[in-house]
């Protein structure tokens, strides 16, 4: 067959397999650090759901309720300006963080990371260490190797499976969803909940690990916008460690013309996304800080200083001095504490009762068949509470002001109820033809809960 021109271009692959990546299991400062960071986190996960506060799970979004519970408050719909306080708090928050310490998120905190830890642990325990899994993964199949793949992804999908059931414990609650599952009866979207979050889980941190952050991840493609000179990174001091190359130890390298990297390549296989950091700064490096210390551990064994690669700056490295305060991280700084104040500040005085007083349409005022002035009203009353209370209504402004019946609502914790009232009195008692009155709503059972309203009471003054 004749081969053309346009042949031979299609034949370039646009897509290059990549290798499965062993990385090598690592002791030092950082791993520890991360070990905690992560163990924090997934206690945090796996156990939020099942503590309780005010005999109320501790963290709940109750969807069919249309209520979240957060250590024993409540937060209602209408409420969700906290929510958005929330997201511009965790937004400047890695603003602020990332631009001070580099991707410390992606390193020690990102889900991603940590479930991948996670899952990397448990294939260590059942293949063991970076050799093993590679001699396991080189040799045909057998029963031995068999066994050994199905025990792994047994307990990578049981893992699964507990994650994606502690997620839907979130949403509904976690004993009910226990009791509904022991007993076979669980629902179709729990189910399908529960299924995809397992999946998720199994996929990205047991199968696709370092290319959901290499590929998929959007923050790893921006985050560089937010670094400068003074930001923190991960870096191999190369006018340090070239000449690279390996040598006796004790040997008088300098003499050689080595450098201190003894081109073990322990920061290369260490390494979670498989990049060799001695190539300079990549958008791979997730900061994870395992180079740092395989990095250490060789030079301790050499007996050469720490630190070929560590945390530092663009500056430092150029033998500049380096500054944390600068104009970005006072910005974000600032903001972020503003936005935290406001947020404390406006949970804390949150009422937990509200009041609309709306007045009637249909006529200004009228007058009784006793002579007295009558204005029409509805009161909205917003209990948002997470009890019942009895509220009762009183109202001020002008002398001789009656409230005639409807003194007291009944109002489900969560729900909104009308109320309407009538205000009577007699003419002389107006000042002008538009008067102020207050009504204030008051539960019975709780003499601080309560809220005070403006509205006009309207007349025929001349
Ligand atoms: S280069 Fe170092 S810090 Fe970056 S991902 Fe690899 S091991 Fe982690
Ligand atoms: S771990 Fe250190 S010494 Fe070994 S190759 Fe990497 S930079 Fe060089």
């Amino acid at each position: 067959m004749k081969s053309t021109k346009n042949e031979a271009l299609v034949a370039e692959s646009l897509y290059a397999v990549s290798e499965k990546i062993y990385p090598r299991i690592v002791m030092g400062y950082f791993t520890r650090l991360k070990t905690l960071s992560g163990l924090v986190l997934l206690g945090i996960y796996y156990i939020f759901p099942w503590l309780k506060w005010d005999n109320q799970q501790l963290v709940l979004f109750d969807l069919s309720a249309r209520k979240f519970h957060f250590f024993g408050i409540t937060f209602w719909p209408q409420d969700f300006i906290y929510l958005t306080l929330l997201l511009m708090l965790a937004t400047f928050a890695l603003f602020f963080f990332t631009s001070l310490a580099g991707r410390l998120w992606c390193g020690f905190a990102c889900p991603q990371t940590i479930w991948t830890d996670a899952y990397l642990w448990m294939e260590r325990l059942v293949e063991g260490d970076r050799p093993k899994q590679m001699k396991l993964d080189k040799a045909p199949i057998s029963f031995r190797k068999f066994r050994i793949k199905t025990v792994k992804h047994t307990l990578w999908i049981v893992f699964a499976l507990f994650t994606g059931f502690t997620f839907v414990g979130f949403f509904i609650p976690i004993r009910e969803l226990t009791q509904t599952v022991i007993e076979f009866n669980l629902d179709g979207w729990s189910t399908f909940w529960i299924l995809f979050y397992a999946f998720a889980i199994y996929g990205n941190a047991g199968w696709m690990r370092e290319q959901v952050c290499t590929y998929m991840c959007p923050y790893a493609r921006f985050q560089s916008a937010m670094f400068d000179k003074n930001t923190m990174i991960i870096v191999y001091d190369d006018k340090r460690g070239e000449n690279r190359g390996s040598r006796k130890r004790n040997s008088d390298y300098k003499q050689q013309g080595l450098g201190d990297c003894i081109d073990c390549t322990m920061c290369v296989q260490v390494c979670p996304t498989g990049i060799d950091i001695r190539d300079g700064l990549q958008y791979q490096c997730i900061s994870c800080s395992a180079c740092i210390d395989a990095c250490d551990n060789i030079m301790q064994k050499m007996n050469y200083s720490q630190g070929l690669i560590r945390y530092t700056t663009e500056n430092e490295l150029d033998g500049k001095p380096s500054y944390i305060l600068r104009p970005n991280i006072v910005i974000y700084g600032v903001i972020l504490l503003a936005i935290f104040i406001g947020t404390i500040f406006g949970i804390s005085n949150r009422s937990l009762v509200e009041l609309d007083v709306i007045r009637d349409r249909n006529s200004l005022f009228r007058e009784t068949g006793t002579g007295l002035i009558e204005n029409i009203y509805k009161l909205r009353v917003m209990n948002i509470d997470n009890q019942t209370h009895n509220y009762k209504v009183t109202v001020t402004g002008i002398d001789g002001l009656q409230l005639v019946k409807n003194q007291e609502i009944i109002v489900a914790p969560g729900s909104i109820m009308t109320l309407p009232v009538r205000l009577e009195t007699e003419a002389i008692n107006l000042k002008a033809r538009s008067n102020t009155v207050i009504f204030k709503l008051i539960a019975q059972d709780n003499p601080e809960l309560l809220v005070e309203e403006e509205a006009r009471f309207l007349g025929p003054f001349n």
